[in-house]
């Protein structure tokens, strides 16, 4: 199925324009892998953004359980790519068979649960004020808001989940149940996975008579089609996952256009893992080994991978060391996703490793041959440096670790204190160190978007009480999440309607409640009607 060319997917339609090509390697052989992907021209996203924007028209008008059904019908869609799927996805991302199945669970997971929030309506915030007419010294009007969809959304498919966070991920799932139309800026490293699911929303689109141009993917590089696709005017707002130097760059479009737009970008984050020294004392194997485990995850390219461990250098510390730098030397290492990536992971590293301070700990010992193996490394420095040079403190995208030995808790404060902002934290404690604890829990608060007790960061839960995105650099917007319900949130603008007549109000804010919604009627959560 593979020995052809790919055009990008035009709505119903395919691009046309033959004037250069990508294409696709398996990372842990170098070796090109078959399928000629046509690059996307300016001229074919011009095309692509105004049919997004008329499809916008009439599927943001559709019922909330229209579009339900649509976003089943993906999901059901991706699950008959059956095999196909998994055996490409693992060519193209050196992730393993198993992986590969459990994030596909985790994508049509996604899907359904937006579909059952759209279904239940609850999540637009629908509120009714009646008018008091005898209102003294002014009369209070008739005002009711709820959230509409925002308009048509670019996708930047991330390249470190080719399913959950790309072309039918989170970001395509949430924009779709809001409302909008989607583009998706295809992952160059992971184009024939894209070509296949971008095959199963276009059918899901075909079946459920879904408008033309709901749905559109683009092959080509990130700087000409990516940064073409923000800049057009039909474009309302944008979802990506990366690095932060494409993260900022793209934002910067975003916000500096005529119409500025919002540009939800999820970007670095070192996840600083904090261990106080009764938990050192108590259970040093136990998290040795759960962390190291943590940073090997998935070649250790997860956003939530623990890149900074920091430690007060208290009695035991040395030994948790010891089996840390054992769990580090024994496990086995992956394939990384890409040879950039790769080649970012071995330079990043060696730098940090030549910076005054910082020693060598250890690495893996595994002598797994396959090109691109990212191996598990670990490194360490007195905080005193660290505070001292704020490159150390930069992602090592990867299976790494740096080490930050703290004399006392002032000095642990004062380098969470000094740190930017971060997705995550975890800190293992003891239940007899509450005056710790506190000290830095509430320091942390104050940097990041969610806080782990006696955890390790990786594994985010898709639910409804997920944060994923914390102060800048590791979200553009420390408001909103990527992960879970809320994410829908993004992409959906709020709407007040002043002295609007009953039978031309959105059904949700009409006074009998047809769809039955939880709504705020006059400062009451009611689900009560007329
Ligand atoms: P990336 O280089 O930031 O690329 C992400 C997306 O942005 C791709 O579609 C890419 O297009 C596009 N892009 C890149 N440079 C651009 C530019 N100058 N203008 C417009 N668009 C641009 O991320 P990646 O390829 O996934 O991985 C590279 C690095 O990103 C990693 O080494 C890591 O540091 C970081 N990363 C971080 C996270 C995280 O969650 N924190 C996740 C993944 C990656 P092309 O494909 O055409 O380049």
């Amino acid at each position: 199925m593979w020995n052809k060319s790919f055009q990008s997917i035009l709505g119903y339609s395919y691009t046309q324009n033959t004037e250069s090509f990508s294409q696709a390697y398996n990372p842990a052989t170098g070796k090109k892998l078959e399928g000629k992907f046509f690059n996307a021209n300016l001229d074919d996203i011009n095309e692509g953004c105004l049919l997004s924007q008329k499809a916008f028209y009439s599927y943001s008008k559709l019922r909330n359980d229209t579009r339900a059904l649509f976003i089943e019908e993906i999901a059901s869609e991706i699950m008959n790519l059956g095999n196909d799927l998994i055996e490409r996805c693992c060519q193209e991302t050196g992730l393993p068979e198993q992986r590969i199945i459990g994030e596909r669970g985790r994508t049509v997971a996604q899907l359904r649960m937006f579909s059952s929030l759209i279904r239940d309506g609850s999540w637009l915030e629908a509120s009714i004020d009646t008018e008091e007419t005898d209102r003294k010294p002014v009369p209070k009007p008739d005002l009711r808001r709820m959230l509409i969809p925002i308009g048509p959304v670019v996708v930047f498919a991330a390249s470190n989940f080719p399913l959950a966070f790309s072309t039918a991920g989170g970001d395509t799932a949430s924009a779709l149940a809001a409302g909008n139309s989607v583009i998706v800026k295809a992952h160059s490293s992971h184009l024939g996975t894209s070509t296949l699911i971008a095959s199963a929303i276009k059918k899901a689109a075909i079946n459920c008579d879904m408008p033309d141009g709901v749905f559109s993917m683009f092959y080509g590089s990130g700087r000409t089609i990516g940064q073409a696709l923000v800049k057009h005017s039909s474009i309302k707002a944008g979802g990506f996952t990366g690095s932060t130097h494409a993260g900022r760059l793209l934002f910067d479009i975003a916000a500096n256009r005529k119409e500025p737009i919002p540009f939800f970008a999820e970007m670095g984050s070192v996840n600083p893992t904090i261990i106080l020294p009764e938990a050192v004392r108590n259970n040093s194997d136990k998290i040795a080994n759960s962390l190291a485990g943590s940073i090997n995850l998935g070649a250790g390219q997860f956003c939530t991978n623990p890149g900074l461990v920091l430690l007060i250098k208290t009695n035991g510390y040395d030994k948790f060391i010891d089996k840390l730098n054992d769990a580090i030397s024994s496990a086995e290492p992956g394939v990384m996703l890409n040879k950039n990536i790769f080649n970012s992971y071995e330079s990043d590293k060696e730098y940090l490793l030549n910076e005054p301070g910082v020693k060598f700990l250890s690495k893996s010992k595994s002598r797994k041959n396959n090109l691109n193996v990212g191996l598990p490394t670990l490194a360490t420095v007195e905080a005193n440096t660290f505070l001292k040079n704020s490159k150390l403190s930069n992602e090592i995208f990867g299976p790494f670790s740096l080490l930050v030995l703290c004399s006392d808790i002032e000095e642990l404060q004062k380098v969470i204190d000094r740190m930017e902002g971060q997705l995550t934290a975890s800190i293992f404690t003891e239940s007899s160190e509450v005056e710790e604890f506190r000290l830095i829990a509430d320091i942390l608060c104050n940097r990041v978007g969610r806080i782990i007790v006696n955890g390790v960061p990786t594994g985010v839960e898709v639910c409804d009480s997920m944060q994923h995105g914390g102060p800048y650099p590791a979200s553009s917007d420390s408001r909103f999440t990527s992960v879970g319900t809320t994410a829908i949130k993004r992409f959906a603008r709020p709407i007040s309607f002043q002295s609007y007549p009953e039978e031309f109000l959105p059904d949700e804010l009409k006074n009998s409640n047809p769809l039955k919604i939880w709504r705020i009627v006059n400062g009451t959560f009611t689900k009560k009607m007329d």
